[in-house]
């Protein structure tokens, strides 16, 4: 992630707002769940809920949330600057390179009965922190048990942000599609460089990956792009994303050098109707399990189950990876706000494989994708 102060968080909307709208729903989960103090650090809680993203350095940066009162940021004097108060949202709390940040934390709030801290709150911390509000005082649980509901309903904001960053990657799969980024010829890593390269120029901060596998190498669905040179006559498996303000994007495209064999041609067009049929189900109130299963019957009925060998889709946000997760055992209701990536694929091992991924937001309206780019097996 990029490190970045909190104007870029949310684009188009009063960013006061935003966080004390979020700020808002964090405590009404603390009440909820009768969690007293929130604590988060380092990792995507903090941006957030502020809009600043801390360095995972050794001085601590904390925002101290009470369930009553006024968060405080608490951080270091040097980087103070960095950070763009939100007046009514959390107020800054500058420590001094001789103070005790953590006694500071600590003076913020009574010993709470419960504390939710940071999943990625360093350890350190913590363990200061047990010193002031011992276990046998305060029960703590991971922040997760506030944040992982709130960080699932994306807000417009964040769909918004979302939508920008799935734009700017259907660019670049549109060049691959034209033909603008060569392949034939090249290795797989220089053409992972390219693409690299232009999800920076269509406005990305990071590129967080970008898989280039081709022909017998697409059968491995996380294949790290290597110095195999592309050739006429075969697939080549394209899957990027990065993240542009804050938020992530992640595509999948294929294209074929040639005209496809009819094994391929006729998977990939289950394919695409496994991927299309994983979004069809994607709507508020079916269970995330329930994507998974549209698009694997398809696969399953065409008698390509058994080369469908992963989970059909994550959640996605300003993590790459985050909640929910589409796959067989989870049955979380889909919520409006929930994105996810719907990512069926057919891999044969030692021949070929085949993806084709777009991310999805549920809402009221029925699904929403984020990906607009030729769904098509492109022949170049
Ligand atoms: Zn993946
Ligand atoms: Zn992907
Ligand atoms: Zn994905």
């Amino acid at each position: 992630m990029s490190l970045r102060q909190n104007e870029s968080v949310t684009p188009g909307t009063s960013t006061n707002t935003v966080f004390l709208d979020r700020l808002a729903r964090a405590r009404a989960t603390m009440d909820e769940r009768g969690v007293d103090a929130l604590l988060v650090s380092v990792g995507s809680d903090l941006p957030y809920l502020t809009g600043y993203e801390a360095m995972p350095l050794e001085r601590l940066t904390m925002l101290v949330v009470p369930r009553d009162g006024d968060a405080t940021l608490v951080i270091p004097r040097l980087e103070a600057p960095r950070v763009v108060e939100q007046p009514g949202a959390f107020r800054i709390h500058p420590w001094n390179e001789t103070d005790d940040p953590v006694a500071i934390v600590a003076s913020l709030v009574g010993t709470p009965a419960v504390a939710a801290v940071g999943d990625t709150m360093w350890a350190r911390f913590l363990v200061e922190l047990l010193g002031h509000w011992p276990s046998g005082a305060t029960q703590y649980v991971r922040s997760t048990h506030v944040m992982n509901a709130l960080r699932m309903r994306k807000d417009d904001a964040e769909i918004a942000a979302l939508a920008a960053a799935g734009a700017a990657a259907d660019r670049v799969a549109a060049e691959l599609h034209a033909g603008a980024i060569p392949l034939a010829g090249r290795t797989e890593a220089q053409v992972s460089a390219d693409i690299s390269a232009r999800l920076l120029a269509e406005g990305h901060d990071v590129v967080n990956f970008a898989i280039v596998a081709a022909g017998e190498n697409a059968a491995s669905p996380h294949h790290h792009p290597g110095s195999r040179v592309i050739r006429e006559n075969e697939i080549v498996l394209c899957d990027f994303g990065g993240t542009m303000a804050g938020y992530c994007s992640d595509i999948t495209r294929c294209v074929y050098l040639g005209t496809p064999p009819a094994d391929v041609a006729e998977a990939y067009a289950v394919l695409h109707e496994a991927q299309a049929a994983g979004v069809a189900a994607g709507v508020v109130g079916a269970a995330c399990q329930d994507v998974d299963r549209a698009s694997r019957r398809v696969i399953t009925d065409a008698g390509w189950g058994e080369y469908f060998i992963h989970r059909t889709g994550h959640g996605i946000g300003m993590e790459a990876h985050e909640d929910p997760y589409m796959v067989e055992g989870n049955d979380l209701p889909i919520e409006s706000g929930h994105a996810f990536s719907v990512e069926p694929g057919i891999y044969v091992a030692g021949k070929w494989g085949m993806r084709l991924e777009d991310i999805v937001v549920a809402s009221a309206d029925g699904p929403l994708s984020m990906n607009h780019a030729d769904h098509a097996l492109v022949t170049l």
